[in-house]
């Protein structure tokens, strides 16, 4: 049956401005890394951004590397795009990073101007599209010049063959150093993606703020800890689980039991405020400036659904933030 989106799909989602840019993203934006690759099924895969789309999700970010194998979550991607969302192209923000090992020899990783407009190339090539929305340089590079890198993001919107840059993965005076060079050069830094969740406090000390500072957005990885600030795991480790299966970045023994009592502790506190933990991990991390915009994954539909249905009850009282606090502390 051909895909027709859902008419009221900009009914509930909200938008948020990117930092100081003219670009708004919805609030929940879902991440193609796991679910997308050729171990998935492509029907089960199609319907994820189906139900994406119709509740107002219009960004999907990718990455070079995703799978697996690599690239084939791009390959995918760009065939279900072909197939369903052809007339929809103009409402979609879509997004791919270059910056990890894509293939063999010293071009394909890192950060060299080489490896980076190869590997967007070959991105805009496996998705079918002759520009992606934002392209991310996807963690630092200790050994290449930050001018060099920053001057390939440059070139890659002068070329038009992506609209918006941004960094991942950076740390806070880095991305000031890297925020400052692309400002000089005209292509400001739109947004950043940190890892950024209830469990993952590192952007805290410093990123926000510079984020801040330089008027640029934040859209936040793994906010629910890879399904960890759900109640996926509270009885047990479920055989369709991201830590039962073969994915290298979430595993049995991460399930302590010093984090369930934690994660027991925050079911008990998001069921008072009549939502899922999973929904009020979600709306901790929103609610940080300068987030713009949570990044989610998800393996079933209905995970989408629970994302969404956070935006009835975002906000919190100083007392619930507090709560939070003195549960993650203890
Ligand atoms: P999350 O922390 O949102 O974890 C998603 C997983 O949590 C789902 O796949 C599912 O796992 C589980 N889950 C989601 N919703 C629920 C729910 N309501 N109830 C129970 N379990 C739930 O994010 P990811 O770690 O998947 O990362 C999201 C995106 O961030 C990626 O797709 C990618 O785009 C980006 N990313 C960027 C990185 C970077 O370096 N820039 C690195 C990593 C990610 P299950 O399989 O168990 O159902």
């Amino acid at each position: 049956m051909v895909y027709q989106a859902d008419q009221n799909r900009y009914q509930s989602m909200v938008y948020q401005r990117c930092g100081q840019s003219g670009l708004k993203l919805p609030a929940i934006s879902l991440g193609l890394w796991h679910n997308f690759g050729d171990a998935t099924l492509i029907e089960n895969s199609r319907q994820l951004l189906h139900r994406a789309f119709d509740l107002g999700i219009t960004h999907f970010d990718l990455a070079n590397n995703y799978g697996p194998p690599p690239g084939s979550a791009e390959r995918n991607f760009g065939r279900i795009l072909q197939e369903d969302f052809s007339a929809w192209r103009d409402e979609l923000i879509i997004s791919t990073k270059a910056g990890y090992t894509m293939w063999d020899g010293p071009y394909g990783d890192w950060g060299s101007r080489k490896y980076l407009i190869a590997s967007l190339d070959q991105s805009l090539k496996r998705m079918g599209l002759e520009y992606v929305d934002i392209f991310y340089h996807h963690r630092p590079d200790p050994e290449t010049p930050l001018q060099e890198t920053m001057k390939a993001l440059d070139h890659i919107v002068r070329q038009g063959k992506a609209l918006y840059v941004g960094l991942s993965n950076y740390p806070a005076e880095l991305a000031r150093q890297a925020a400052e060079i692309l400002d000089d050069l005209g292509t400001p830094c739109l947004i950043h993606q940190p890892k950024y969740s209830m469990f993952e406090r590192a952007p805290e000390a410093g990123l926000l703020d510079v984020l801040k500072d330089k008027g640029v957005g934040c859209i936040a990885f793994s906010p629910l800890a890879g399904g960890q600030l759900t109640d996926r795991y509270l009885n047990g480790i479920p055989a369709d689980s991201r830590a039962a299966s073969t994915s290298r970045f979430l595993n049995p023994d991460q399930i302590t039991d010093e984090k369930l009592a934690k994660v027991r502790q925050l079911n008990a506190l998001a069921e008072r405020r009549n939502q899922k933990l999973s929904q009020m991990a979600l709306a901790w991390v929103l609610h940080q400036e300068p987030v713009t915009s949570v990044l989610i994954g998800a393996s079933k539909t209905a995970q989408i659904d629970d994302a969404v249905g956070m935006l009835a009850n975002r906000h919190f009282t100083p007392e619930e933030l507090q709560e939070i606090e003195l549960i993650l502390k203890s």
